[in-house]
């Protein structure tokens, strides 16, 4: 039978237009049956997110400063989503005890966490759906990480107890009985974490986009949608840049092969990206899936005769690397070269130390540090099944004039990444989308 999970965004929950559009779509699907809200986001682009002002608030509470005035901006933002519903709610008690555990240094987690408990409570009574307070249904161990076995198993026992219900996102509680967030965006992860326990036939992630695009509409002019993509490719994409979920959400559904669904509240009949383990069986498409980016890198490179024969020289040159406690991001090499694609900022203040460690650790023949260096991930999970991908690629580069400063491909064949001066970086992209999509 038929299960949904459904997440809804902070800016899908800012004011209640926004509930109304929510009520709509969960009432057209009563498989839509368990709901985790963010808490009230953006109004407007220059706006405040709930979180953002209980965060703050919270912060002239610990300095011993008078709230009222702050929290009374919170308290404004959910009485006028109450009142605009016209429901027969008062949070005035909740309020009062929150403002209370303020002044007497509740913990940031706590303060931020109220976003989505009010904003739960809110949506709950609207729907007429159950109120589960994450806080008896998400936990975390003594050291912070995140307790997915003890969740599961109470979690699917409480489920099991409900038809419907709303579930706050962003939150649960330590051992101790407090309050721990998720990092910021947190609540697309309880949304997985429900998905799994209720052991949903689909988890749709409600937004203020149609879904994933090939590229960032910042560079690219109208991008296409994605219609499929796989949680391989979508982590290749997200680590260069491309955000709209968590990247923490994916595992637990992954982990049980639950799709997820990117949807846009409004334009609900928009059919979004479905986020799959396998792709579907005619994948049909462009070779490519997405492009994403970053700039901003720096590539250690180092040349020496006859390295390939010389045992034990990756792993020294990496130890140096490591022995100052910059991780790296790539590692293209050659026969005799090889080279280390590392964050430019990492380097800052240590450039001196790490050529000196590298030269006692392999005694290159040259070493360089080029800096300004941009990556582009080509990612597609067609690119193992085509031919000329990587050819096409650079020829669309070369005609713009752009000089390749380093190459790797994986060796899955899911993406391509290379390297091009930060300056070459949008003519790079634009470049390669338009080879591949007409
Ligand atoms: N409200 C939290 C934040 O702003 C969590 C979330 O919206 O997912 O980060």
């Amino acid at each position: 039978m038929e299960l949904k999970v459904v997440k809804f965004g902070g800016s899908s929950l800012a004011d209640a237009e926004q509930f109304k559009k929510v009520k709509e779509i969960i009432d057209a699907d009563p498989a839509r049956r368990f709901v985790v809200p963010s808490a009230p986001g953006k109004r407007n682009s220059s706006d405040t997110k709930v979180t953002d002002m209980l965060y703050s608030c919270y912060e002239s509470a610990s300095r011993g400063e008078n709230i009222d005035e702050e929290f009374d901006k919170i308290r404004e933002r959910y009485n006028g989503i109450i009142n605009d519903l016209g429901l027969d709610l008062s949070l005035e008690s909740e309020f009062e005890a929150i403002k209370y555990a303020f002044r007497h240094k509740s913990g940031r987690d706590f303060a931020a966490s109220r976003g989505e408990y009010l904003n739960g409570i809110i949506l709950a009574k609207y729907l007429n759906f159950s109120f589960i307070d994450a806080a008896s249904v998400i936990f975390f161990n003594a050291d912070g990480s995140f307790d997915s076995e003890r969740t599961n198993t109470v979690l699917a026992v409480t489920l099991q107890k409900y038809r419907n219900a709303v579930i706050p996102g962003f939150y649960g509680s330590m051992p101790n009985d407090t309050i721990k967030t998720f990092s910021r965006g947190g609540s697309d992860i309880t949304g997985s974490i429900v998905a799994r326990a209720a052991n949903a036939t689909l988890y749709e992630n409600w937004t203020d986009v149609s879904g994933f695009l090939m590229a960032d509409p910042r560079i690219i002019d109208s991008p296409a949608p994605i219609s499929y993509i796989t949680y391989r490719e979508l982590r290749e994409l997200s680590y260069m840049g491309a955000t709209v979920l968590h990247e923490d959400a994916v595992f637990p559904v992954r982990m049980m092969g639950i799709p997820i669904n990117i949807k846009n509240t409004n334009k609900p009949d928009d059919v979004g990206t479905m986020i799959v383990s396998e792709p579907p069986e005619n994948d049909s498409g462009p070779v490519i899936t997405g492009i994403a980016g970053k700039k901003n890198f720096s590539v250690i490179t180092i040349e020496k005769d006859m390295m390939n024969q010389e045992l034990g020289f990756g792993r020294r040159m990496l130890e140096a690397i490591e022995k100052n406690g910059i991780s790296f991001e790539h590692l293209p090499s050659g026969i005799d070269t090889m080279s280390v694609v590392v964050a430019e900022n990492v380097l800052s203040g240590k450039r001196e130390q790490v050529i000196l460690d590298i030269c006692k650790a392999v005694d290159p023949d040259h070493i360089a540090i080029e800096d300004g260096v941009a990556l582009i991930a080509v990612v597609g999970r067609r690119m193992v099944r085509s031919h000329g991908t990587a050819a096409k690629i650079f020829t669309a580069i070369s005609k713009e004039d752009v000089n390749i400063r380093t190459i790797d491909q994986g060796s899955s064949e899911l993406n391509i990444i290379i390297g091009v001066k930060n300056e070459d970086f949008e003519k790079a992209m634009r470049a390669i989308y338009s080879a591949f999509v007409k």
